[in-house]
This record gives structure tokens, sequence and C-alpha cells, in this order.
């Protein structure tokens, strides 16, 4: 029986959109429908280890992501009164072949669009038509019930791709019962501001102590053309303007600075419950900026950077158990769809773009058989998944409340808190939760 797509996808996010170039590369027909209607500029900043980036790279975006991304040059430790712990080089400086990135993620997910739609068709992405349920059998393949201009019709594939994020319909139909997401006991407050560029402009600032925490770094270089409108997207001068209108752009001299700030609260302080998990719920700056009330990172005034973003996201971290199995007969999942928010690596855009590029080489090394190629998949990805999650919590993490327990007040020198060996033991297991994440 003749049937309506080879490989569907669910999701337009990094990962769907990823997977739609990877399987075009290996010469495999790919259609994404995506529930929301991408109009909006979605979502704050993410970062891109060198394995995504090579992987991108391959796709042919390397030059783009150069044009709209900021190579970080530092990563750098500091207590919360910005005593410095310990800094390393980051991507090209670490020996990677490629670097490692930080983007805008509503420039990543666009930029990724506009590649699939040049190369796969513009209809290859169909937007506000979401996956429902799907079915499958021997004979007809998966027949999927799609929801878009409120009515569902059905449509048929020889295989379908949960990459349909946190509250995936693909997961749920695959794990029918599966508890909801849980919420870790972490909230999350997240920022755009345009800023003066800090900590020496290329930085990845990472600071806290006690269950607080605090990422910022760039995600454009500064704005430095005052000929040209300032870019909401891309770099400085000539940086295309895709259209989304930004609320507050940067002035000449200015970056656009990401900062994610992270507390550990007693849910006995939430008797209404966390509520729904949404990338786009709103924060409020009265939440976030008591906890950072007084903190100065070098040349970093926190509590001024906090109340200048114009528009500030929050909401519970939450996160599901492990699957033991991803996916069943002609259907998987990637990305978030398949294993959210890992404590010990909470940004799954890097692991997103590797299941997405394995799947695709895996189903182009078995076909015809699309089942044998994402049981393939599976057995690479689901084992490396499962070793990062056992390296939770982060070693960031111990360092920074080990930190904050021997010196609540601050310490002069690193020597002071932390001897040599606890210092090299920390980096060592740094490095080793490093490589796992860019393991493929
Ligand atoms: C709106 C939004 C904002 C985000 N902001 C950030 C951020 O600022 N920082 C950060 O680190 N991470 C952010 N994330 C998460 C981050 O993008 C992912 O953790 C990571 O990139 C892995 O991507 P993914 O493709 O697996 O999932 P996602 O990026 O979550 O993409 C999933 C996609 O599937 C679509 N979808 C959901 N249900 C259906 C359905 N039934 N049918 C069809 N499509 C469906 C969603 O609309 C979404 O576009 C955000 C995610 C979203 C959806």
């Amino acid at each position: 029986m003749p049937v309506d797509h080879d490989v569907l996808v669910s999701g337009a996010g990094i990962g769907g959109l990823t997977l739609a170039l990877s399987l075009h590369a290996a010469g495999i027909r790919a259609a994404v429908v995506e529930a929301a209607d991408l109009a909006p500029p979605l979502g704050t900043g993410v970062s891109l280890p060198p394995s995504a980036v090579a992987e991108l790279t391959a796709l042919g975006l390397g030059e783009t992501l150069a044009h709209h991304a900021v190579a970080p040059a530092v990563l750098s430790h500091y207590d919360r009164h910005g005593g410095h712990l310990w800094s390393e080089p980051r991507g090209l400086g670490l020996g990677h072949p490629v670097p490692q990135y930080s983007i805008r993620r509503a420039v990543l997910q666009d930029l990724l669009l506009q590649a699939v739609r040049t190369r796969l068709g513009t209809d290859a992405v169909r937007t506000s038509t979401a996956v429902v349920r799907f079915h499958q059998s021997e004979s007809d393949g998966v027949r999927v019930a799609l929801r878009g201009g409120g009515r569902v019709r059905t449509e048929t594939a020889l295989a379908l791709i949960g990459a349909d994020g946190l509250r995936s319909a693909v997961r749920a139909g695959l794990h029918p019962g599966e508890t909801p997401p849980r919420w870790s006991g972490v909230w999350w407050w997240r920022g755009l501001v345009p800023w003066q560029p800090v900590l020496g402009g290329r930085t990845v600032m990472v600071a806290g102590g006690g269950g607080v925490r605090l990422h910022v770094h760039p995600v454009s270089y500064p704005y430095d053309d005052g000929a040209q409108p300032p870019p909401a997207y891309g770099n400085g001068p000539g940086a295309p303007y895709a259209g989304y209108p930004y609320e507050s752009l940067p002035r000449r001299g200015q970056a656009l600075l990401h900062w994610t700030a992270s507390v550990r609260i007693d849910p006995e302080g939430l008797p209404g419950g966390a509520g729904a998990a949404d990338w786009n719920r709103r924060g409020r700056l009265a939440e976030v900026l008591p906890h950072y009330a007084g903190w100065r990172i070098g040349d970093l005034d926190v509590p001024a950077l906090l109340a200048a973003t114009p528009r500030i996201q929050g909401g519970p971290l939450v996160g599901r158990a492990p699957l033991t199995r991803w996916g069943q007969g002609r259907v998987s999942l990637i990305g978030d769809a398949a294993h959210p928010l890992l404590p010990a690596a909470p940004d799954g855009t890097g692991l997103a773009v590797l299941d997405a590029a394995v799947l695709a080489r895996c189903l182009a090394r078995t076909t015809p058989d699309r089942a044998a190629g994402m049981r393939l998949y599976e057995s690479h990805r689901a084992a490396r998944v499962a070793a990062l999650d056992a390296m939770a919590p982060p070693p960031c993490d111990t360092l920074l409340d080990l930190v904050a327990a021997r010196a609540p007040d601050g310490f002069a020198q690193v020597g002071d808190v932390l001897t040599a060996d606890e210092l090299n033991r920390w980096t060592a297991a740094h490095r080793a939760l490093e490589a796992a994440a860019e393991a493929w």
C-alpha cells in the first residue's frame, strides 16, 4: 500500500529539524509536523558542544553557525561572592577541531528551519499541526492522526519519530500510563538582556553555592556598527535580521547576554504545587532577585543584569524517569522526548543533535528496514544517555556547594577552600562528564 511519508518527524525543535537535515543528507525522505506556529521567537539561549557543532558542520551549517553564534573562549567557576575557583578553555582552545557555540535558541531553530525548507522543500515542515496519536501495523506502517486547521486527519508513514519534547505525544503512545514529568525541586528563571561585555566578553560563567546557581554567557558578539540597525539575530554588522522583533535590542557596544538562574526550593513553600512545566512560562523579577542580592562576579553586577532583563521566563525544572526501552516497531524517540532534562547535563540541545545524527546513520545503514535502524540507534544512544544519567549530580554542583559550606562568607585564595588534590579530582570528573555528554 502506498504511504504518505517515508519518515514522519513529530516536532520541529532542534532535534526534529536536525533529524530532517541528517536524513536528507543520507538520502532518506522526511517530513516534519510541528504543533506550534513558530512565528514568535521561542526560548532564550542554548549551548552546542563541539561534537554537536561537528555534526551541524558536516550538514553544511558551519559558516552559518559561525555567523550567528558566539564561540566562548573560557568556562569559569566562581563562588557566590565572586571568588574565582577554576577556569578552562572551550572548544578550539581545548583541542577540539571545531568550536563550542552559545546561541539564541530561536536563532538556531530558525536557521535549521530555513535549511530544511531550502533543501527538502518549502512544505517539508508543516507548522500548527500536532501529532495526536498513532497506530502501527506490519501491513500498513504507521497511521498517524494529525490535528491542524481545526480538524484531525490521518496520514501514513513507514516510520514515525517523536522529536516532540518534554510532553511528547509519541512517547505517550509508546508508553501509555507513564506518569507525568516530575519536578526536581529546582526552580529556574532565564532571560536575554542587552548588556556590555563582561568577564572578558567570551566567558561562560558559572557561579553559586548552597543550592543557588547562575550561568551567564553571551549569545551575540557586541554590536559595534552604529550605521546599521542592531541585529535581533547574529553577530553584528551585516548580520541578517530574521524578522522577529526583540523587545530590547543591543545598543552600540552591547552584546545579548543569556542568563539562567536556578534555586533549590522547599516544596512545602509551594502549597499550590509547582504547576505545569512550560518553556514559555513567565517568571517575575521579584521571585528571582532576592536569591542574588549583592552578587558581583568580576565586572558583572548580577542584580542589575537581572533587573534590566525585558522578559523573564521561569518555572519548575522537571524530568522523567529513564525509559527501559525508547521505541517499538517503526516508532522511536529523540531528544527531550526520549530523555528530558538529565540532571547531569541540563542543556539537552547537544544531545538532541547527536541523537538525530546517529538515528539518520542507523536508518541509512539498515534501509529499507526502518524498525531495524531504530533498534540499532537505540542500542547506541540509550547506553550513552544512561551512562550520562549515572553521573548525576554534576561535579560543578558538588564543588560549588562544598565551597559554600566551607567558606560561607567567601575566600581570598582558592587554596584556602580546596586542596590541589580536590581541585584535580573535580576537574577530572568535570571533563569526564563533558566527554560523556559529547560521546555519540
Ligand atoms: C518553546 C521552547 C523554548 C525553549 N527554550 C529553551 C531555552 O531557552 N534554553 C534551553 O536550554 N532549552 C530550551 N528549550 C528546550 C531545548 O530546546 C531542548 O531541551 C533541546 O533543544 C532538545 O530539543 P528537542 O528537539 O528534543 O525538543 P524541543 O526543543 O522541546 O522541541 C520539541 C518540539 O516539538 C513540538 N511539539 C510538541 N508536541 C508536539 C506534537 N504533539 N506534535 C508536533 N509537534 C509537537 C514543540 O512545539 C517543539 O517545537 C526550549 C524548548 C521549547 C519547545
